[in-house]
Order: structure tokens, then sequence, then C-alpha cells
């Protein structure tokens, strides 16, 4: 895995693109406070586990796709507090449409930006 861009896989902070190089629905918009390589490693983790509970685990093991397949992506950085970083993460979630047409599953923990649903 290779991350272009002024971010590298220790940037906290940030929000990131899981991608699927196969599918083009195979978005999913995340969050981090921790350096992004912890994040991601705990997502390849339930991809291996192959674990029912969340959608990034059951895209990536989908017939003919595998840990391979994951691109990842980081967008932003450089927020002032949680709150911000989480309402941005809301905003591309909308933007990028992946509730409906991706992996992002639910904003409960989006807490108090669940209003803007
Ligand atoms: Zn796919």
């Amino acid at each position: 895995m290779s991350i272009t861009g002024p971010f590298n896989c220790n940037s906290a902070n940030v929000i990131y693109l899981i991608f699927c190089s196969i599918c083009p629905y195979g978005n999913y918009v995340g969050e981090t406070k921790t350096p992004f390589r912890l994040r991601f490693n705990n997502h390849k983790q339930t991809i291996r586990t192959t674990s029912q509970l969340q959608a990034v685990s059951q895209h990536f093991n989908l017939p003919g796709h595998g840990i391979d397949n994951v691109r990842v992506c980081l967008i932003k950085g450089g927020f002032r507090s949680d709150s911000e970083r989480k309402a941005s993460e809301l905003r591309l979630i909308k933007k990028l449409d992946t509730l409906n047409n991706g992996l992002n599953r639910e904003l409960s923990h989006l807490g108090a930006f669940t209003c803007l649903r």
C-alpha cells in the first residue's frame, strides 16, 4: 500500500476513503483520530476474520475479492477538533452517497450530527 500526497500512514486526525479496485460502489468513508495505519490495521483484521457485522469486511470477502483489492486514499486532515472531523466525514459520506451506493452503513457513531441525515 502506498499513500501519495501530504499524508502518510502515520497521519492522524484524517478522513480516509477505502475503495475497491473492482467495483465502482465499494466505497467507504471513515475518519480516525489515531495514526491511520492503526485504523487501517483494524480494517484489515476485520476483513481477514470475515466479520459479518462490517460492510467493508463483507465486501472484500465477496467472490473474486481479497485484501489485495483494497485501495485507500487519505482525503483530508488538519481538523481542529473531533467534532469538526466527524462533521466533515458526514459531509463526504453524503457527497459520495456511500450510505446508498457504498459501504457506509450507519451514522449512529456520529452522535449529534445524525440530525443532518
Ligand atoms: Zn468490489
